[in-house]
């Protein structure tokens, strides 16, 4: 007989001008865990309100604006600072290094990592298979990607790729809310696609309101986010490439974003 594993509490709030910070709980085990560390007023808050106590740390990658509170928050906390490997030496703190498909025991829920380098040579994402959630820092925005400050157009077109082999379904919490100006970019290389222009309209109905924008789901990303729809005909030919190989459309739709 099987037991169903409890849902993990996902609880997102505002940080710094246009992060957000997460909690992931679970209820079984007590466990909590921040993703990231933007800043840490609004991340003890948070666990004050929920009435949970923080036990590890899941870092992305190791910008002021994702580990910056990394240290403060450890000796507030005692808790355990997971990262990449790679990334060791500048990921403050960090107890456990993992590498690309490791494993972690969250509780009961397994959780894995996944390198996916391009906005940093060692960033990471978190997936939590069992909930169907993936915690993806500056790699996928909800219509975008993260720059490119240290890996090429194909580390970049790489990871995003095997971001889209998890199920449709997937929830996706990136770490910012750049949707907007996103929705903006994408309707200029992609103007024909109806998918995206209904979820335009849904994402300024939600921001004018205020309300974000995140979790966005792999199956969404996939019809309208442009950096991942860089093999698409349409988008092909509405930025001049048709028949390109996929890596230089990709690094087209990029530096096009790059200079928006
Ligand atoms: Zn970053
Ligand atoms: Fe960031």
């Amino acid at each position: 007989m099987t037991t169903a594993t409890p849902q993990l509490d996902i609880h997102m709030f505002p940080c710094l001008e246009d992060n957000y910070g997460f909690l992931v709980h679970d209820p079984e085990s007590g466990f909590t865990a921040c993703i990231d560390t933007p800043e840490v007023e609004p991340i003890l808050r948070a666990l004050d309100e929920k009435g949970w106590q923080l036990t590890h740390i899941l870092n992305t990658h190791h910008h002021f604006d994702h580990a910056g509170g990394n240290l403060e928050l450890k000796e507030k906390t005692d808790c355990i600072i997971v990262g990449s490997r790679k990334d060791a030496k500048r990921l403050p703190g960090i107890d456990i290094q993992m590498g690309d498909g490791d494993t972690y025991l969250f509780g009961a829920h397994e959780l894995t990592i996944l390198e996916t380098p391009g906005h940093t040579s060692g960033h990471v994402i978190y997936y939590f298979a069992d909930s169907g959630i993936a915690f993806v820092g500056d790699t996928l925005f909800a219509l975008g990607c993260g720059r490119l400050f240290e890996g090429t157009p194909e580390d970049m077109l790489q990871s995003l790729q095997k971001l889209q082999e998890l199920p449709d379904t997937t929830l996706v919490y990136c770490a910012h809310e750049y949707t907007q100006d996103n929705a903006r970019f994408a309707l200029t290389v992609d103007p024909d696609n109806g998918d995206l222009r209904t979820r335009s309209t849904e994402i300024k109905k939600l921001r004018e309101r205020g309300k974000p924008t995140i979790p966005t789901t792999i199956g969404l990303e996939k019809r309208t986010n442009p950096f991942m729809r860089t093999a698409d005909a349409e988008l092909q030919e509405a930025v001049g490439m048709s028949g390109a190989p996929e890596v230089e459309v990709f690094a087209e739709v990029r530096a096009r974003k790059d200079r928006f």
